[in-house]
């Protein structure tokens, strides 16, 4: 699938080496995510929301172990059939539509970001990755996987 001059792999080839998963100031959890993981660790709901998410600016986010990665994380994320939307879709975000630069910003941390292309097509490429971005958690496009 191509992205007018672009297509996503041009752009984005993940590392594997698990920096977004680390930091980054919280990964938000939508009511669907939680459904999601609570069905496939059997953590019950509210458990999950207690132990393994924190509430941030009015949302949800990921908790964090005292290294700063994911609770989650363990060499790689341990729920990756189910993990939260903002992972699956990762680096083709809403944010790069609101703010362009973004994606110049996310490349300084995600070293599998590519910049040396027009702002226009990294615009439409993460558009259309994100029209085609499942809201359910079971099943996406092999292009969107990463760690
Ligand atoms: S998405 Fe980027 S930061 Fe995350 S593991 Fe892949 S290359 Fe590393
Ligand atoms: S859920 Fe998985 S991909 Fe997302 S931050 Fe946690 S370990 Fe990383």
């Amino acid at each position: 699938m191509t992205c007018e001059a672009v297509a996503p792999d041009d752009i984005f080839e993940c590392r594997k080496c698990g920096h977004c998963c680390q930091g980054f100031g919280g990964t938000y959890v939508t009511p669907r995510d939680v459904d999601n993981i609570a069905e496939y660790t059997g953590i019950s709901e509210m458990e999950l929301r207690d132990r393994y998410c924190q509430p941030s600016d009015g949302r949800l986010v990921l908790a964090q172990d005292a290294d700063g990665f994911c609770v989650f994380w363990d060499k790689l994320c341990t729920i990756h059939p189910v993990k939260p939307r903002m992972c699956r879709a990762w680096p083709f975000i809403e944010g790069v539509l609101r703010a362009p630069e973004n994606w110049t910003h996310m490349a300084e941390a995600c070293p599998g970001i590519r910049t040396e292309f027009p702002e226009k097509a990294i615009v439409a490429c993460v558009r259309q990755q994100l029209d085609a971005l499942p809201e359910d958690g079971h099943v996406y496009p092999n292009n969107l996987k990463r760690i």
